[in-house]
């Protein structure tokens, strides 16, 4: 039987997981599989060189599915200044209605997205930001906790205190995010107050990913222990795989005088990370990964993954039924 959540509800979807934004990895044949597998998949717009590129890749996921998708825009320090004003209005032009935002000063985007009547999704990492994009108006908060791949932060809490903390103090409906993978995963977030979750590495690691076979088999072979945060002392803080460039930006970061970014960039930079995913060597630049990677014992379809994550879901609430002398289903 379908879970129904606020976010099933507004979103119009059968399965409550959304496919977080994923640099290089929210392409069109990613992201049309998780929404017809009935899940939300989310087109990256810096995944796409400019503006008009990404009009290009809302087509082709029309094409490729009828149902409800969105398109994240992250906003984070970058090499190249992204031109997000152009991205945004062009998504819009293009009818795209749901949006994930995150990272620093979403205020004027979010306005621009409410204003033409979109829904927002808006990643926060403290209660504190949760509870001013709630004033911006968002429509769901999705709280990443310090699990996650890419930028946790700087303030290090977990999503098990997080997402209680965040049915503490939030109105607005929230998803997890940041270490979740399976249906156990998601009724636990459920248990915290969540109206569903968030994958990022979960989805990478899927037969529609367009990443490189040798990479999905590597985070199957990879552990919890497998990831490293960079840029810590830049505050910008990223949780990385840890392979040979990542230790070194550590080891460049802990030398008593500290590094500049300058001296970081040729190591850190988005485009060699790209080739990581198209040549399939996990060395050869810095690539995101979370420390979900535990859970991740294999390269399903984005729909045998989904089907799974309801049956365990359900599995789990009769397990936890059983708990309580019930032995009604869902
Ligand atoms: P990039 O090549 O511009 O930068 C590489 C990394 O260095 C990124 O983590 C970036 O935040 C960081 N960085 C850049 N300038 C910096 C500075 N002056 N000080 C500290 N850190 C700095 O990044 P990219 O891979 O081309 O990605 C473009 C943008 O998208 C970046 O802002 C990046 O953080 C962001 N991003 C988006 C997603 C997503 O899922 N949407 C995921 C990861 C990163």
């Amino acid at each position: 039987m379908p879970i129904v959540t606020p976010l099933t509800k507004l979103l119009n979807i059968r399965v409550p997981v959304v496919q977080g934004g994923m640099q290089w990895v929210g392409v069109p044949e990613l992201v049309a599989a998780v929404s017809n597998a009935g899940g939300l998949g989310i087109l990256t717009a810096l995944t796409q060189p400019n503006p008009d590129a990404l009009r290009e890749a809302i087509k082709k996921t029309r094409k490729l599915t009828d149902k409800n998708f969105g398109v994240n825009i992250t906003l984070l320090p970058s090499i190249n200044p992204p031109d997000y004003e152009g991205y945004a209005k062009a998504a819009i032009e293009e009818g795209v209605k749901i949006f994930e935002t995150a990272g620093n000063n979403p205020g004027p985007l979010v306005k621009f997205f409410k204003q033409n009547g979109c829904i927002v999704i808006h990643k926060c990492t403290t209660i504190r930001h949760a509870k001013a994009a709630e004033r911006m108006g968002v429509d769901v908060l999705s709280i990443d906790g310090f699990e996650c791949a890419g930028h946790p932060g700087e303030e290090d809490i977990g999503g098990l205190v997080l997402l209680d903390r965040a049915s503490q103090e939030l109105k607005t409906p929230y998803i997890a995010s940041g270490g979740f993978a399976d249906g156990q995963g998601l009724i636990s977030a459920m248990a915290l107050g969540a109206s569903g979750m968030n994958m990022g590495t979960r989805f990478m690691c899927t037969v529609e990913s367009p990443i490189h076979q040798t990479i999905k088999e590597k985070i199957v072979a990879s552990t919890e222990q497998d990831t490293v945060h960079i840029f810590r002392t830049l505050r910008n803080t990223a949780r990385v795989y840890k392979n040979k460039v990542s230790q070194e930006v550590v080891r460049l970061e802990r030398r008593p005088e500290g590094a500049k970014f300058e001296e970081l960039r040729d190591l850190v930079s988005g485009a060699r990370g790209r080739v990581v995913y198209e040549i399939g060597d996990p060395d050869y630049g810095i690539w995101s990964a979370g420390i979900v990677m535990g859970l991740i014992k294999d390269i399903p379809t984005c729909e045998e993954l989904l089907k799974r994550i309801e049956s365990e879901a359900e599995g789990t609430i009769e397990r936890l039924n059983k708990l309580c002398g019930v032995t009604a289903k869902l």
